[in-house]
């Protein structure tokens, strides 16, 4: 991000200045350091009436300058490399190692077979090996599964839509993988995603899940978008 790349891809000023620890929302993630309340859920999540299927998502930074840029060469320009530096900053968030030692399995948020042959990777698979190998002890005893969860079709685009839009628009993208189901049943499954927007991709998901049988489903993610509107 700055004249020390490539020797260092984020240094630590770049990260002091652009991925401070916030406070955030206990189920979205959601930034919540410029709430005056004390409250650990943001307003709409202390107002939601939909069942809570993503018991608690932590994120390691706002989707803001420079991240979006970095994500966007992750994602689309072919540079799966970024998922090191990236871990490195989701390890450096406290609640991020606590739902890496708790949890039983990690599960990334797949991608369709059509995305993942055009990509060559997913993402968010990349972000799982990554924390593996960044703190192999703080994962310690969870195994991962790159192929869980199955991502059924293509959605239309996600972007001009409301969140209830949203949510309707993604029911049944995912399923449990049938061969994958007695390796899900009764576990904690931390489900891992590059970024989040309003959470309906994390409820989808989760949903399959705990129709297959997994007892609680929380969510990491690198980045969460601001407050929706
Ligand atoms: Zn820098
Ligand atoms: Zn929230």
């Amino acid at each position: 991000m700055c004249d020390r790349w490539p020797a260092q891809p984020v240094c630590t000023a770049c990260e002091k200045r652009f991925a401070p620890l916030r406070r955030r929302c206990r189920t979205c993630a959601v930034n919540l350091s410029t709430s005056t309340a004390g409250a650990d859920l943001c307003g709409a999540c202390r107002t939601r009436t939909a069942p809570l299927l993503v018991r608690s998502c932590v994120a390691a930074v706002d989707y803001a300058y420079p991240w979006d840029g970095l994500m966007a060469r992750f994602k689309f320009r072919g540079e799966p490399g970024w998922a090191g530096p990236m871990a490195a900053l989701l390890l450096k968030t406290p609640e991020a190692v606590a739902l890496l030692q708790t949890c039983d399995l990690v599960v990334p948020v797949p991608l369709t077979p059509t995305r993942l042959a055009s990509r060559g990777y997913n993402q968010s698979w990349e972000l799982v090996k990554a924390l593996h190998r960044a703190a192999p002890n703080a994962s310690g005893r969870h195994n991962a599964l790159s192929d869980a969860l199955i991502r059924l079709g293509e959605v239309p685009d996600q972007h001009s839509l409301t969140r209830e839009q949203r949510m309707r628009n993604l029911q049944g993208v995912f399923a449990a993988h049938p061969l994958r189901t007695a390796q899900l049943a009764g576990t904690h499954v931390l489900l891992v995603d590059d970024v989040t927007t309003t959470g309906a991709t994390l409820h989808s998901a989760a949903q399959a899940l705990l129709q297959a049988g997994a007892r609680q489903v929380n969510a990491l993610v690198f980045a969460r978008t601001a407050p929706d509107g």
